[in-house]
């Protein structure tokens, strides 16, 4: 045969394609096909079931110590934002920092028992084995380290499904975490990805016999997708959080914090406040502090209408429009953003689509409620029922009460900027999958659990 340059290029490519699609084999967690991964995790798990629970604890601690590095969360910020092109970079990296070193871990995995005259009986938390695990365009490696941690921890090996546009940066973190799980000698792919992510991937997944649960971390569409797929599955779907506000609260204080959880990471996280319902006598006052903290007030019609037209299609957000700042909004409109702007607010109907629509970017409309049991029936409606977050800033412990009975979200903060939900600011743990359609509330461990029964008859009962 003759030895041609095309021949050699062709040989080249062969080689380093096989060691491409060998690399999962080895170790770094991404393969070139749903199967394989799926089959390597069922390795993984079982070699895992051997270990002990201080032996996932090194794992978490492994895992931790990766993505709190510096370095590693201003690169995972800066990719984050470049290949989404959504939300911002300080923002990115104390969410990050936030899901490394605040997601509980093994200790969380306690054991429930019984002793008596008749013997000694426990409860166990234990892995459920092989979880498909989706994850948003709007967090990608927050929701990664925060359910890898939550996942391993509990026991499980976990094959992620990224979002396609975060797909490089996803690739990146998976093939770090199995580099620092091999350098404790953990069990190759614990955690694994498939290299091109699709829908018809992520469905692949959902079918496939090795995985037993599947955890959803999105849009209503692939929450519904993972509920209708027959295996134990966990949704952590949209939100739409209002915020009330009523005569009795700190409204500068309330301002400030309404700004500041609406603007965190350009309002992508789910649990942001994306509408306010501010009770008449307060709600100039209100407004006025709001701008004083970086919300320029729209009033112009025309504005407002260019403004709708340049962000939503329909009753959906643009894509290219989620997660951008206030300034590159303006800066969309023609508009020279004024300096410090952080939000855009307007005042506006309660069923104007602002209020109505998950945007997740920082425009903050205002509705104006005659008082606080109208302004609560209305956020009852904004919500409309994901029971994801609700925000409310009031001193009147009935009105409290009352928001919190009857929009029964997940994460109820009151007095607070909306991350003090999440434990950022707020007491409680980090977690970037809240789930509310199912009911496990913020995940962790224990959520990826199965409950086992111990039974020792007649013994070990030493009261
Ligand atoms: P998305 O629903 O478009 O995508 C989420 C994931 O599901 C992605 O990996 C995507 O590739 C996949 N996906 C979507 N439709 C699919 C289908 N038909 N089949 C297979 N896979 C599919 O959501 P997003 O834009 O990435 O994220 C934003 C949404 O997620 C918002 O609604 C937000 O509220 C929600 N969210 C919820 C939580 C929570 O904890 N509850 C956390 C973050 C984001």
């Amino acid at each position: 045969m003759e030895i041609t340059a095309e021949l050699i290029a062709q040989t080249v490519a062969k080689i380093l394609s096989e060691g491409e699609t060998k690399v999962g084999a080895a170790g770094n967690g991404i393969f070139e096909d749903v199967d394989s991964a799926a089959t390597a995790a069922r390795t993984a798990y079982n070699e895992y079931l051997g270990c002990t629970m201080g032996f996932r604890g090194k794992v978490v601690q492994a895992i931790r110590d990766l993505a709190s590095d510096e370095e590693n969360l201003r690169y995972m910020a800066e990719q984050c934002v470049e290949q989404t092109g959504m939300g911002n970079v300080p923002d990115k990296i104390l969410k990050n920092r936030y899901a490394a070193l605040k997601t509980p871990g093994t200790e969380e995995l306690v054991t429930g028992a019984w002793s008596g005259d008749d013997g000694l009986t426990t409860i166990e938390l234990s892995p459920f084995g092989v979880i498909g695990a989706i994850t948003p365009t709007t967090n990608p490696t927050e929701t990664i380290i925060n359910n890898s941690i939550s996942m391993l921890a509990a026991g499980n090996a976990v094959v992620f499904s990224p979002h396609p546009r975060a797909k490089a940066i996803s690739i990146w973190l998976v093939s770090k975490i199995n580099e620092a799980l091999d350098a404790i000698g953990a069990p190759a792919n614990l955690v694994s990805m498939v290299r091109e992510p699709s829908i018809e991937h992520t469905n692949e997944l959902m079918a496939h016999k090795e995985v037993n649960m599947l955890v959803a971390t999105g849009g209503p569409g692939i929450v519904k997708t993972v509920l209708s797929s027959g295996k134990k599955a966990i949704g952590a779907g949209a939100g739409n959080p209002p915020v009330v506000v009523d005569e009795t609260a700190n409204i500068e204080k309330a301002a400030k914090d309404i700004i500041d959880g609406c603007t965190f990471d350009n309002n992508l996280p789910c649990t942001a406040e994306k509408e306010v319902i501010a009770v008449d006598a307060i709600a100039d006052l209100l407004i006025f502090n709001m701008q004083k903290n970086g919300a320029l007030l729209i009033t112009d019609p025309e504005i407002l209408a260019r403004l709708q037209d340049l962000v939503m299609d329909g009753n959906r957000p643009k894509t290219e429009w989620v997660g951008k700042s206030a300034a590159a909004i303006l800066q969309g409109l023609g508009i020279t953003p004024p300096p410090g702007v952080r939000c855009l607010s307007m005042e506006v109907d309660l069923m104007h689509p602002f209020v109505q629509t998950e945007l997740m970017m920082p425009i903050l409309p205002v509705v104006r409620a005659r008082d606080v049991d109208e302004a609560i029936d209305w956020a009852v409606i904004c919500e409309h029922g994901n029971r994801h977050t609700a925000i409310m800033h009031s001193t009147n412990v009935n009105a409290l009460t009352k928001m919190g009975k009857l929009l029964q979200t997940t994460i109820f903060v009151k007095n607070g900027p909306s991350f003090s939900g999440i434990g950022i600011g707020g007491e409680g743990y980090i977690c970037f999958t809240i789930a509310g359609p199912t009911g496990e509330g913020l995940t962790s461990a224990s959520t990826f659990t199965r409950k086992r029964r111990c039974v020792l008859v007649g013994g070990l009962s030493v009261r």
